[in-house]
């Protein structure tokens, strides 16, 4: 009787979908990404071991998304999705993830990010010795203060 519950146990976990645990990390390319124009401070390396932990990664970004393509392909990362920063909210309902994170360096990054509620990082307070486990092991700034935060209109 122990063993066929475990078997189901084993079963149920076998065919949840793994996103359902993961983050979904959204970045900003010009003055966040070492390769935006300008660069900034959040390395691609930053990016790929996201990524490799099984997170979501991709960018929403004012560029178009044919552009945005082709920056992750030049650098040889595969992105899991490309936004524009009005979409966000999209993201939320497209992917099956537990938390949705944006950074960027600007205050319109912060208000999409807020709209959409994501929790929102800027680059600049990333770029410290264990920026992934900042970006996963705590709230962004923005993070649960959805519902309250001045810049909803919720
Ligand atoms: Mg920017």
């Amino acid at each position: 009787m122990q063993a066929e519950t475990a078997r189901i146990q084993i079963m149920v976990e076998g065919v949840t979908p793994p996103a359902a645990r993961y983050f979904l990390v959204s970045f900003d390319i010009d003055g966040t990404l070492e390769v935006g124009h300008p660069p900034g401070p959040i390395a691609l390396e930053t990016v790929r071991n996201v990524q490799q932990r099984g997170h979501l990664i991709g960018s929403c970004s004012d560029r178009t998304l044919g552009e945005q393509r082709a920056m992750w392909s030049s650098n040889g990362i595969e992105a899991d999705f490309v936004s524009h920063k009005q979409q966000l909210e999209a993201l939320r309902n497209e992917f099956d993830c537990t938390r949705f994170v944006h950074i960027g360096d600007t205050i319109t990054d912060l208000q999409f990010a807020g709209a959409a509620g994501f929790e929102f990082w800027y680059a600049i307070d990333l770029s410290l010795a264990d920026p992934e486990d900042m970006i996963l092991g705590k709230e962004g700034a923005a993070s649960g203060q959805h519902d309250q935060s001045p810049l909803s209109s919720r």
